[in-house]
């Protein structure tokens, strides 16, 4: 029996007083869902435990970082054995070099990498780097993708793909947005028609090579490669943004997955285990120009923190190959029970995964990208979520993010998710 939602509908109270919201990032206040956000004390494993009592099993992962779950026994024990010799030195140490040379030897298109600590700060500089690279300024992105809060990044689309990009934020001046130009994500022609038009002043494209900020997308065949091919030709930087499917997707990263070899990569979430940390990386020959090696700017008080590091490390240390196969198999079964969940209660719905990212869309219509997404009944959707969390299944509260599998659910974890979403999609189906 669910212990209802007091003490945190006091929490959220408390809290709004203080800060923008009541929260530190917008998608956590629930506003796509309704109701109020739940306040969380305790993690472990699988589950997450709220003030009032309640447990849930967790699909949100801290949007993500949590591949092995709450708590993992190696980033805990990494943690305390590292607290224990000092928080941050503002100096070199060796646990930078050590996941530095993790990530490289996994990620063969990254030759040097450069800590930062959030994905927003590796995107933002990552496309400072592309622009110094080529001497370029525009940029494409596409409509949908997330790639952090940078201004030049915070654009949606115009009516077309060549009208100007409009600021998705007040504050993002207009003559920075119009450096970025959006398109439309698995539309090659598009791509091609801009890069007829602009190509020579593109500086970069940058992309999530399996978007899961708006549900989760996957590439159709040939897709990305058609976006390599066509950056190459027009000495285009290919940004690929892995915060999100970095070590989440596959060992080797989306990169790996699908064999195409970005110039840049942006990374975040996973490799930082659960503790703020970003980087980008990509051929040395491009990074050379990194300061204090070359001439663009980029700099962090607590860039490459030392607990961040050791989280990081151990848990790509647990990251294995076969552990992507064990992710694999669970994130499939996840799915395919979600998938019969739903037709057995009679709705029609479109099931998207890559890996351990799955999304239900509440649209019959396959769903390729922003437009198609945007089908999706999100009533319907706040009404499932709240079934779900009512049921003990703490699901991303809203429609278009993705829920994360992790190493630490178990094959009952699931197969509770399953059957509670069987009992929610019948109730939506009655409403
Ligand atoms: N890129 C992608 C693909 C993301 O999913 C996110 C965050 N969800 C970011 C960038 C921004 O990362 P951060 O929130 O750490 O700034």
């Amino acid at each position: 029996m669910h212990k209802g939602f007091n003490r945190s509908l006091e929490l959220f109270a408390e809290a709004q007083q203080y800060i923008p919201g009541g929260v530190n990032s917008p998608v956590r206040a629930f506003k796509a869902v309704g109701g109020q956000p739940v306040f969380f004390v305790r993690g472990q494993g699988s589950k997450i435990y709220d003030v009032d009592g309640n447990e849930y099993i967790d699909y949100v992962g801290s949007w993500g970082p949590l591949i092995l779950g709450h708590c993992h026994p190696a980033v805990t024990e990494a943690l305390h054995k590292w607290v224990d010799l000092g928080t941050s030195f503002g100096a070199p140490t060796e646990l930078e070099t050590r996941l530095a040379r993790m990530v490289i030897e996994r990620v063969p298109s990254v030759e040097m990498v450069r800590m930062v600590n959030s994905g927003t700060e590796a995107t933002m500089s990552a496309l400072r780097l592309a622009r110094a690279y080529t001497g370029r300024n525009k940029i494409v992105k596409f409509e949908g993708c997330y790639h952090g809060h940078a201004d030049s990044l915070l654009i949606k689309a115009g009516s077309g793909a060549l009208t100007l990009g409009v600021p998705t934020s007040p504050g993002v001046p207009v003559n920075i947005a119009s450096n970025t130009i959006t398109a439309r994500f698995n539309d090659l022609a598009m791509l091609e028609e801009i890069f007829a038009l602009e190509g020579k002043d593109i500086a970069a494209v940058i992309i999530e090579p399996v978007p899961g900020n708006m549900g989760v997308v996957p590439p159709q065949p040939g897709y990305l490669e058609g976006v390599r091919e066509l950056t190459r030709r027009y000495g285009t930087l290919l940004i690929f943004d892995e915060v999100m499917t970095g070590f989440r997707v596959d060992y080797h990263c989306a990169q790996g997955l699908f064999n195409i070899e970005p110039d840049l990569t942006c990374f975040g979430k996973v490799i930082g285990g659960g503790l703020p940390v970003g980087a980008y990386g990509g051929k040395k020959e491009i990074m050379s120009m990194v300061a204090p090696a070359g001439p663009v700017y980029q700099a962090g008080t607590l860039s490459g923190n030392p607990l961040a590091m050791a989280a990081g490390i151990a848990t790509l240390e647990q990251l294995t190959p076969v552990a992507y196969e064990e992710l694999e198999r669970k994130s499939a079964r996840l799915a395919e029970g979600m998938a019969r969940a739903a037709k057995e209660a009679g709705l029609e719905l479109t099931q998207n995964r890559v890996g351990s990212m799955v999304c239900t869309f509440f649209t019959s219509q396959p769903v390729v990208d922003f437009q198609s997404a945007s089908t999706s009944d999100t009533q319907a959707f706040a009404l499932f979520f709240q079934e779900m969390l009512k049921r003990g299944v703490y699901l991303a509260p809203s429609q278009f993010e993705a829920a994360f599998v992790s190493l630490a659910h178990t094959e009952e974890d699931i197969d509770r998710t399953i059957a509670a979403a069987a009992e929610s999609f019948r109730i939506v189906k009655e409403h």
